[in-house]
């Protein structure tokens, strides 16, 4: 079984007091853990059984296969989450994401305020993404599990806005969240990672296969 729950990179209590060890526990521990066990259900004695995470999550939207959408993208969004965020980051960004976002936002506080209102906003459960289109910068909203994996964008940050994410420290406060997140956790060098792999290798839109699916089943779950 090729999927499986990665530890955090870095300890549970390190985010604070921006996110607390309880809302980092729960979050990874329970709501991640859950994502993954539900992968790991619906893929055994399959052919995706070794496929990657990405994988699943690229095969389950193109065979229209729900349930493991729902977890495979859950699980990925998250695990891309958790590396959006360091302790004592956030702040202006540095290096060429920084010159890109003058370019498409026109100044630092531009994209944060914009981010801010599209994330204050997104109705529901899902998530807040920066993303690069084509070659342009844009924030976008996606609901539920949806992700950008599936459309030909790169991710380059995102937040979580489920509730799960943020009440047990900022209860309906979903702004005072946002703004902790931008202000003193984003990991911009991984935001930077992210878009040197965006600029050297371009998104096709076929996406991915898994490769000699010898057993494939007729339908996914
Ligand atoms: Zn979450």
């Amino acid at each position: 079984m090729s999927v499986t729950l990665q530890p955090l990179p870095y300890p549970l209590q390190a985010l604070e007091p921006f996110l607390s060890r309880r809302t980092l526990a729960g979050h990874h521990d329970r709501h991640e853990a859950a994502y993954i066990a539900r992968c790991q259900t619906l893929i055994e004695k399959t052919y995706l059984e070794d496929a990657t995470l990405e994988e699943l999550v690229l095969e389950s939207a193109a065979q229209d296969g729900q349930a493991l959408f729902n977890a495979a993208a859950q699980a990925w969004n998250h695990a891309f989450y958790w590396r959006c965020m360091r302790p004592g980051g956030g702040g202006d960004a540095d290096g060429a994401i920084a010159w890109l976002i003058k370019q498409h936002f026109g100044s630092q506080s531009s994209f944060r305020h914009q981010f801010m209102t599209i994330a204050g906003d997104q109705f529901g459960s899902g998530w807040v993404w920066l993303v690069f289109d084509d070659g342009r910068l844009k924030i976008s909203a996606t609901s539920n599990a949806d992700t950008p994996l599936v459309r030909s964008q790169t991710p380059l940050l995102v937040i979580d806005v489920w509730e799960h994410a943020y009440y047990l420290d900022y209860q309906h406060r979903r702004l005072d969240y946002i703004a902790a997140f931008l202000g003193h956790l984003v990991n911009w060098d991984f935001v930077n990672q992210n878009l040197v792999q965006a600029l050297n290798h371009p998104i096709t839109r076929a996406g991915a296969r898994v490769a000699n699916p010898a057993s494939e089943p007729a339908t996914l779950r």
